[in-house]
């Protein structure tokens, strides 16, 4: 059994981990489980994620972890020239596949991009926009890392990646591949790292719910203040609590 745990309002809140997390993930371990991180966020690099778990003391492994930006690199080709909207977690990833056009570059009309690659910048502004709309014009494929527009805080809601990669969608009038969940290119990683049964924990539906519903498999909703109303033609999650702690007590002491 793979436990496929949401981070941001699963495991933590920006960075304040969530109370019993560390203990449900402990419990899932101890059960003879296994665990798969897969967040939407695209800023962090794998050092920095990893860094960010053993600063909470919990057990995570390089395997363990996907990202959207992962996913979105996924989709670029070997050697394409790709300029990047995004944080660093999006950068390492397209880097590892592409060559990465600089802004100066980019100033040119023709920088000759084959692909433009949008995830969450809180450096976006009016010439990045510009670029990557110039960019697209010319012909370069758009893809983002996520569509969530808000990204949840202790102090309340921020803009997410989906507010950005729609403004670059609105100015170049082209639609975005999505490739963090709920779409194929983040489930074809994580199924391909999976054997077996598994679950969903997550807190918003739009992306775990269907996320789960892409890969397949029973979906359990942590409610947080990004959770919003399900359709009721749409499947249901199979349980719903405050948190992942909840989550697990209830599931292992139902077995
Ligand atoms: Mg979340």
């Amino acid at each position: 059994m793979v436990w496929i745990l949401d981070l941001d309002g699963v495991v933590w809140l920006l960075n304040d981990v969530l109370e019993g997390s560390k203990e449900a993930i402990e419990k899932i371990r101890s059960m003879g489980s296994d665990v798969r991180f897969v967040t939407n966020n695209s800023v962090l690099t794998v050092s920095s994620y990893l860094k960010k778990f053993s600063g909470f003391n919990i057990e995570a492994h390089e395997h363990e972890l996907f990202t959207s930006s992962m996913a979105a690199a996924s989709l670029v080709a070997p050697g394409e020239r790709a300029y990047v909207i995004g944080g660093p977690g999006l950068l390492e990833e397209v880097s590892r596949v592409a060559t990465l056009v600089t802004e100066e570059e980019a100033d040119d009309r023709h920088a000759g991009v084959d692909v433009v690659v949008v995830g969450w910048d809180h450096r976006f502004n009016f010439s990045k926009l510009t670029k990557a709309m110039w960019a697209v014009e010319s012909g370069a494929r758009l893809i983002a890392t996520n569509s969530d527009t808000t990204y949840p805080t202790p102090e309340g809601l921020i803009p997410g990646a989906g507010s950005v990669v729609a403004s670059v969608e609105a100015a170049s009038r082209t639609n975005a591949t999505f490739a963090g969940k709920p779409n194929k290119a983040i489930a074809d990683l994580v199924s391909a790292s999976i054997d077996g049964e598994a679950v969903m924990v997550g807190d918003r539906y739009s992306t775990d719910g269907l996320f789960a519903s892409t890969m397949g498999i029973p979906f359990f909703l942590v409610e947080s203040e990004v959770s919003e109303e399900i359709p009721r033609d749409l499947p249901q999650p199979v349980m719903t609590c405050r948190s992942l702690y909840e989550i697990v007590e209830a599931y292992y002491s139902q077995k």
